[in-house]
């Protein structure tokens, strides 16, 4: 097996792709290719076991299925409990289908939200060389993942950086109301569809000059770091949080109305308000919050965020403003974008 120039071929196809869906269903397209077996499936499931997504390549070529389809043989018993027996053990689990076909699950990652699995289902079991080599290029997967997620992250807060903004933003505006994050999801609640919509707020520490100037640019990272850590416990695992430069930070959450996001918003900056950095003392934050519609230009979208935050740093800052409530109240003028956008319609 390990002379097989197809296998060469397939290895340096592998390793060339960077694109995960394309590199998810270019693993399954090999391992199907090099095996033969009845299917491969590749299953990411939430951290209470429920499936969120499949991949299955088999005789009638791929099949891809979010949450709300049907995984089709996935309610077998015998696949569920190989899965959980895989990820138990954290190394292949094989077994056997109630129609004589042999089963193995290979767990592949366990994210914190999301966790990967590949199960094979084949007439014969598989041989322990075939086995290593599933194992070879499941590593390939998993580094291309670290590479991914090494990409995706700011050095400093280990929170999404600005160039995996300037991609989520397009794929929320982009976004049918039943928008994923395929690799970054997390709980989502049951609601209808068409109640669900995404809320931005740009978040800028007030008066961080003073931090870096007093006490020197360690203890300003020092504050970054900790600010970080608030936001990931004071938001939901399925909100996007961005570094967006220097000391300002993006937060994209979903909620029915702006109700909901009003208390998410004034939870965090609450819990700001409340924490004492060594050394700092106290540090708030303002922001500028807007809701994003299908649909929406980008830029425009920030602009009216930053113009609601500008609206928060002139009026006392440590505050939550909404950019279309400000409007309502007639407390600031559409954000020239804005404007701009409704002249080229008409
Ligand atoms: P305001 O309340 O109006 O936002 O005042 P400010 O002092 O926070 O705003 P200003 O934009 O004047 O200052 C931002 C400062 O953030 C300037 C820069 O020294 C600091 N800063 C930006 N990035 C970093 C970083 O990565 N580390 C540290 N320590 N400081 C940073
Ligand atoms: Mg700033
Ligand atoms: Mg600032």
């Amino acid at each position: 097996m390990s002379a097989n120039p197809h296998l060469l071929d397939r290895l340096a196809t592998l390793t060339s792709i960077r694109d995960l869906e394309l590199l998810e269903f270019s693993l399954l397209k090999t391992v199907y290719e090099l095996f033969r077996p009845e299917q491969v499936t590749m299953l990411k499931y939430d951290s209470d076991g429920e499936i969120r997504f499949s991949m299955r390549y088999g005789h009638d070529g791929c099949h891809e299925s979010h949450r709300s389809g049907r995984h089709r043989d996935l309610d077998q018993p015998e696949v569920l409990s190989a899965l959980r027996m895989a990820r138990r053990i954290s190394a292949p689990y094989h077994s056997r289908l109630a129609n004589g076909n042999s089963l193995s699950a290979f767990p592949v990652l366990d994210f914190q939200v999301l966790s990967v699995c590949l199960i094979v289902e084949s007439r014969r079991p598989g041989a322990p060389n075939d086995v290593r080599l599933v194992q070879g290029l499941l590593q390939i997967y998993r580094n291309f993942c670290q590479l991914i997620e090494d990409a995706q992250r700011d050095q400093l807060t280990g929170l999404l950086n600005r160039k995996t903004f300037d991609e989520s933003i397009q794929r929320v505006i982009g976004m049918s109301a039943a928008l994923q994050f395929p690799m970054i999801e997390g709980e989502r609640r049951q609601l209808p569809d068409t109640e669900v919509s995404y809320w931005l707020g740009l978040i800028d520490i007030d008066n961080f000059k003073l931090v870096n100037d007093s006490l020197g640019h360690i203890y300003g990272d020092e504050v970054l770091l900790l600010l970080s850590q608030i936001m990931r416990d004071s938001f939901r695992e399925s909100d996007l949080l961005f570094r967006f430069g220097g000391e300002e930070f993006v937060v994209i959450t979903e909620n029915i109305d702006i109700q909901g996001a009003k208390t998410a918003f004034e939870r965090f900056r609450l819990a700001v308000e409340k924490f004492n950095f060594p050394q700092v003392g106290q540090v708030t934050v303002s922001f500028g919050a807007v809701e994003v519609h299908a649909g929406d230009v980008v830029h425009a979208v920030l602009d009216k965020a930053d113009k609601a935050l500008y609206f928060a740093k002139q009026h006392g800052k440590n505050r939550v403003c909404f950019y279309d409530e400000l409007l309502e109240q007639g407390q600031i003028q559409p954000t020239q974008s804005f404007m701009n956008q409704e002249a080229e319609l008409f």
